[in-house]
Formats: structure tokens, sequence, C-alpha cells
């Protein structure tokens, strides 16, 4: 490197100083002039000619240059010597250079750091080198393209009709949604449903961890390869970004709407608004009936345990829906005990119970199991209730607020 440099000065000097201009004084043996002989950072001075060379005026694509050279040359921390570079050019001469862009950012009355200046440069920069040499992404989102084209993703408009006016997952209305995030599912029959693509992912993922076959949630219609390779395509192409298998619940109603769909899952006809009209107590209540339904399934025991009192419905919410994932075989009878325990306190339930789960002679009679609780109640003693919620010591109990609503209530 140093050859090149030596013959393309022809003993000049290369250091860069006032407004950044070069500055060619003449030399002898070394690359710096007596004036600076003894600059500090005489690496970056180098770095700059090689990319700037002599010229004075530097603009947005000399930048770009940079970047990409200190990616060339493989230099090991790439954010800190460009945003380093950045920093020992002149702040006025980067503003210069930046004023014949469109990035408002530099404006003059914006206030943002001088450090949020040079990360907007350094991630323009990068952006633009990645997009040049990553083919494999622009191979796809050329296929992503010509999909588009060729229909194969409809994009939303407003004045076509469309099977349903609220989202069914956020409860939003349509036109309320980013469009970016409308995706629409349209059927044999040219019926087209539409939905937001987030949930839709998230909803066909979980369906298919549950190992079911993914079906539109409107009809139970199944859903083809096809239409969930065009769903992740409209995901890629929108570059939204798919939902995490933890719960974002912002409201109750999130929770519940989620908890709603797991139900109806397994069979159980319901609505997210039945469980609005609950209060605190009837969710511990209805805690409560489920183990006394499941005292004779040990497994039962896995859930329900941790019950706090300031997020007693997402923690409602969230064992009933692992337990409804996980329940789907022999331990079946879990989900049916626990559709039993909810129509105990919600009419709703009570009124649409599966015809199936009230009588025949398998199964327990509602009526009369409200008698025994009763009686359960009545009789309670502190060995009893341990049992009940599945610990073996009152100091597995400490601050439990589950347990304090045993003792209190029952
Ligand atoms: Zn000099």
């Amino acid at each position: 490197m140093n050859n090149i440099i030596s013959l393309d000065t022809e003993n000049k000097c290369i250091c860069r100083y006032d407004n950044f201009k070069i500055c060619n004084r003449n030399i002898k043996d070394d690359e710096y002039c007596r004036y600076h002989k003894n600059i500090k950072n005489k690496y970056m001075h180098k770095i700059y000619y090689d990319v700037f060379r002599n010229k004075n005026e530097i603009n947005m694509g000399d930048l770009y240059e940079l970047y990409k050279h200190i990616n060339d040359i493989n230099y090991p921390f790439i954010k800190d010597i460009y945003i380093e570079l950045l920093q020992n050019i002149p702040y006025k001469v980067i503003r210069n250079i930046v004023d014949k862009s469109n990035y408002r950012i530099f404006a003059k009355n914006n206030y943002t750091s001088k450090m949020e200046k040079y990360l907007l440069l350094y991630n323009i920069n990068k952006n633009t080198y990645d997009f040049e040499h990553n083919n494999k992404y622009i191979d796809s989102l050329i296929k992503i393209q010509r999909k588009i084209k060729d229909n194969k993703i409809l994009k939303y408009e407003p004045n076509n009709i469309y099977m349903n006016d609220e989202e069914l997952f956020t409860g939003e209305n349509i036109c309320e949604l980013p469009k970016e995030r409308l995706f629409v599912l349209k059927n044999e029959r040219g019926e087209k449903y539409v939905f937001d693509a987030i949930e839709l992912e998230f909803f066909i993922r979980t369906t298919i961890n549950n190992k079911q076959i993914p079906y539109n949630p409107y009809n139970r219609e199944l859903l083809g390869d096809n239409i969930i390779k065009s769903l992740k395509n409209f995901i890629n192409y929108n570059n939204l970004k798919i939902k995490d298998n933890e719960y974002k619940w912002e409201t109750d109603m999130h929770a519940f709407t989620d908890l709603a769909i797991e139900i109806e899952r397994r069979g159980f006809y319901n609505n997210p608004e039945w469980f609005k009209s609950l209060t605190n107590v009837d969710f511990l209540k209805i805690i409560k009936y489920f183990k006394l339904f499941s005292n004779n399934i040990p497994e039962n025991s896995l859930y329900f345990n941790n019950i706090t009192e300031d997020t007693l419905i997402f923690d409602f919410c969230k064992d009933a829906i692992k337990m409804f994932r996980e329940c789907n075989e022999e331990l079946y009878i879990l989900c049916c005990n626990f559709i039993k325990s909810l129509a105990m306190c919600s009419n709703n339930f009570y009124e649409n119970m599966p015809n199936w789960l009230i009588g025949g002679p398998n199964n327990i009679n509602i009526a009369t199991m409200a008698n025994n609780i009763s009686n359960i109640r009545i009789n309670t003693n502190i060995d009893t209730l341990l049992g009940i919620i599945n610990r073996n010591t009152l100091n597995d109990l400490e601050n439990n607020f589950l347990f304090y609503y045993y003792v209190e209530h029952i």
C-alpha cells in the first residue's frame, strides 16, 4: 500500500487539514511533511488518501466509497472505524455534503446529536453495501415482486368486496389497519377474507405446532401450502416482523380473544365477549372448580399454579391456553372439566355447553356437582385445601394469592 501511495503522491504530503483539503507540501523520505510529521491518526489520513486521492471536494458517493474501502480491506470493526473516519472530517464539510441530499436529519433546525447523524450515514452506506453484495436477497425480492405482478399475492383494495369488515384477531376495523399488514385470503369459490398478516401467521404457526392442518378460522376450510407460502412472501416483502411465541397482550380483550380461539380450536363454541363479564372472583372460582373436577387427574397440577393478583387475567388466560394446547388427546378430559367450570360461573358458557358434556352416564351432572361443591365448601379443612391446590405444606404457600382466595372464600 505504501508503494502505491508514494508513487501516486509524487512526494507530496497526504495529510488533510484546513477544511479537509489535502496538504500537498513536498516531502522527502516520509509520507508527511515537516508540519504533519507528528500528526495524530496517521492511519486515517492513509485511508482517506486511498479512497479520495487528491480530491478536494468530497461528496455522498465518496462517503460510500470510504465505507466500501474499509469493507474491502477487511477491517475488523467496520462500524467503529467508519464513524471515527466521519468524525475526523470537519463537521462543516459533512454538513455541506449531506445538505445536497434530502436527509432531513441534517436540516439546520434539527437538533439530533451529531452521533445520530453519523449513525444515519453509517446505516445508509451499510444498507447500500449489503444490498449490493447480497444477491440472494435481491433474487428473492425479484421473485416476490414477480409473484405480486402475477397476482399470486392479492393486494388489499378498499373498493373490493370482502367477507369480513373487522379483522378477526385484532378486532379492528379493516380500514384502520395499515395496508401493508392486510393479507387477502381467497378461496376456491372466490370469497375473499382479510387478515392481519402477522396475526394470521402466528395462528397458522400455532396450529402447525399443535399438529393440526392450518385452516381459515372463519369457515374451517383447510389452507394449502401455496397460501402459507404467499403469506410468508407477503411478510418478507412488507418487511413485517413476526410475533414471538410469548404473549404480548395489551388489554384483557387481547388475552380473551387468544383464549377463545384456542377453546374454539378444541371444538367448544364460545366468544371472547363472554369472558368480559366475569369478575376476578369468578376467575378464581373457575380455577377452584377445575381443580375439584380434576382431582383424580394428577396432570391438573401442571396448570393454574401461579396466579398473581395484579396479573390475574393474563395468568389465567396463559395457563388455560397452555392446557388447551397440551391436553388435546388423552388428557382432553381436562379441557372438558375447564369448560364445565366456566359453565358454573358464566351463563353464556352454561347455555352453550355441548349436550354430551352435560348429561350421560359417564359425565358429571353440573347441577349435582354444584351441590357437592357447596358441601365441600362447608367441610373444607386445611389439608383438603392443600390437596386441591397441589401444595404439600403451608410454607409453599406464602404470599400466594390463590391460596389466600381459597382460605377467604371457600
Ligand atoms: Zn502536510
